[in-house]
């Protein structure tokens, strides 16, 4: 098993958070998935092998994690929220058409970062930086 699944459910019960079978489904799609999956996308996929989930239990299972540090919620322009498994700040690239939103682990802010903290005095805590603009399959349905 993922280690660190084994680990964040360890964290989870430490917090007294009563582990079940559907709340452990949420955390298995946060953790594997790369697409940046809304609560309802969540609350879709785990109704497959759990038909009386509630969206509810996707809010308070993604909400403890994100209060953990486990994972990352990214706040839309349009209001909505996403969820990323991966808690560390990084780039995202975001279709302003689809909303589909993928990593950019290619660039490093670690320089980015450092520049910014000796030109401003600021100790740097995190950053944010998204990149918007048509991913392919929507330049094609544009183009058509
Ligand atoms: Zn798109
Ligand atoms: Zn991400």
């Amino acid at each position: 098993m993922d280690p660190r699944f084994q680990n964040i459910v360890d964290k989870m019960r430490e917090r007294q958070f009563r582990i079940t079978p559907q709340r452990l489904a949420v955390l298995k799609i946060l953790l594997a998935t790369k697409a940046h999956p809304s609560a309802e996308n969540i609350y879709e996929e785990v109704k497959k092998t759990f038909p009386t989930m509630s969206l509810a239990t996707v809010y308070k299972t993604a909400n403890l994690l994100r209060e953990m540090g486990e994972i990352s919620e990214l706040a839309l322009k349009d209001g909505s929220s996403r969820f990323d498994g991966n808690p560390r700040p990084h780039p995202h690239v975001v279709c302003a058409r689809c909303k589909t939103i993928i990593d950019f682990d290619d660039l490093s802010l670690d320089s980015m970062t450092a520049e910014v903290a000796r030109k401003t005095g600021f100790t740097i805590s995190t950053h944010r930086l998204d990149f918007f603009g048509l991913c392919p399959l929507c330049q094609k349905a544009q183009s058509t």
